[in-house]
């Protein structure tokens, strides 16, 4: 399929990494994706091959072993990966996210001693701003650092981590009260700190357990986790960027670049939706004639694939802004608000071109009905989106009277 979500002007690299990563998701994940999705099971195998790939370096810098490639070379090899399956894009992304902010934020010291790692595959990230009783509302995390001589002792509890289990090193967001006294704005009193691990379940270092993995309705063979601080103790060389109240503005810097790689997410998904929408509507046949040739199909099949092409245009300007320097939210959360609504449209329409078959799990389209919303809730829901998006457009189109 390649009439739908072209991308002008990518140089020859770019091309060539695309075509290797399409090629890899066609021949490793697509075949296999439905199947472990079905037994929840870890894509072992398949991310071995995206290690191979030099994947888990994309955008590390080459000084520190990765490829240093751009934001918009990243969410295009995001966007076919998701075409394949949506797990496998998230166990890359929050690693993602976390190079970044090393890459962006950390002291000369973490970035020599994590991004070496990182770009090989051999340390992998989460990162954990949500507790149990909050998401949307960064600003009232209770989770808990403070200093005890060159050390910081955290308590609290986390949520929704995804590869909470599997990942060896988290960026975990706290309050953090040194230096800032009661009554200073939570989001100027709150620290990252950089928490290492074993990958797995259980006690995974003294004062640090992550439990089971969460049961979900999809996204599933990844991991997400709950984490459990009892004392945990963090050497002081492990602050995010060696100062601490700077957390929260780290944070959303990591979520920023987050967003344009979900809403890549929401257009590899919907691509796959339209391609198995197209397909299954000049096969099957109703009234003695494909349905295809319905005009009702025609239509529907029209407004996907104007969906995909707006939401690829959408997330590509978001991606660019953010390579050219420039401040990217506005569209970054424009990217990401329309290219999940649209995902979620243009799977239920494949679903429904799909009648009764849509509904058994022999179909591919099942599978992609079960992952599509989770991309309206992950790196902040729709109504997130629009906040951004409006007070944005309240600082550029103020009222001059
Ligand atoms: C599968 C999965 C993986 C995740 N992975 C991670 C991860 O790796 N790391 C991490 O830190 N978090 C992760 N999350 C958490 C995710 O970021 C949060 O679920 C999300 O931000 C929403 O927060 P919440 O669930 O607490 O909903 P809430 O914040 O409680 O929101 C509930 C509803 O109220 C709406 N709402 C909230 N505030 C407002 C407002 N001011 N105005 C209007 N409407 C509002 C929301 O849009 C939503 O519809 C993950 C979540 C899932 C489901």
């Amino acid at each position: 399929m390649t009439r739908l979500a072209q991308t002008a002007g990518l140089n020859d690299i770019q091309q060539e990494i695309l075509s290797t990563v399409r090629d890899f998701v066609d021949k490793e994940i697509i075949p296999v994706a439905t199947q472990l999705e079905h037994r929840d099971e870890y894509p072992t195998e398949i991310v071995e091959g995206l290690k191979e790939l030099g994947l888990f370096g994309l955008m590390i810098p080459e000084e520190y072993g990765g490829l240093g490639e751009s934001l918009l070379t990243y969410a295009l090899c995001v966007e076919e990966i998701a075409r394949g399956w949506m797990s496998v894009s998230g166990i890359i992304n929050t690693h993602f996210i976390v190079a970044y902010m090393l890459k962006q934020h950390g002291t000369q010291e973490q970035k020599d001693t994590f991004l070496p790692r990182m770009a090989l595959g051999e340390v992998r990230g989460a990162f954990s701003m949500s507790e149990p009783a909050l998401g949307s509302d960064v600003s009232a995390i209770t989770s808990k650092g403070v200093r005890d001589g060159d050390e910081y002792v955290l308590n609290g509890q986390k949520m929704w981590l995804t590869n909470g289990g599997t990942s060896s090193l988290v960026a975990v967001l706290c309050r953090s009260d040194e230096g800032h006294p009661e009554g200073t704005a939570p989001h100027k009193s709150m620290t990252t700190f950089l928490v290492e691990k074993e990958p797995g379940f259980g006690e995974v270092r003294p004062g640090l357990t992550i439990p089971g993995k969460i049961d979900k309705m999809g996204y599933k063979g990844v991991d997400t986790t709950e984490l459990i601080m009892d004392g945990l103790r963090i050497p002081a060389n492990r602050v995010l960027g060696g100062t601490t109240g700077r957390g929260f503005y780290q944070m959303m810097d990591g979520v920023e670049v987050g967003r344009v790689n979900v809403a890549a997410r929401g257009c590899g998904v919907a691509q796959r939706a339209f391609e198995l929408g197209v397909s299954y509507a000049q096969q099957r046949h109703t009234f003695g004639k494909p349905i295809a040739q319905h005009q009702a199909i025609q239509f529907k099949l029209a407004e996907m694939a104007t969906k995909v092409e707006a939401a690829h245009a959408m997330m590509v300007n978001a991606a660019r802004k953010k390579d050219s320097g420039e401040r990217n939210d506005l569209e970054a959360g424009m990217a990401k608000y329309l290219a999940s609504e649209y995902c979620k449209e243009v799977v239920e329409d494949a679903f429904r071109i799909h009648g009764g078959y849509g509904f058994s799990k022999e179909y591919e389209i099942e599978r992609l009905y079960r992952e599509a919303p989770m991309l309206l809730i992950g790196e902040g829901t729709a109504e997130i989106q629009k906040m951004i998006i409006g007070r944005r457009l309240l600082e550029e189109y103020r009222f001059q009277g």
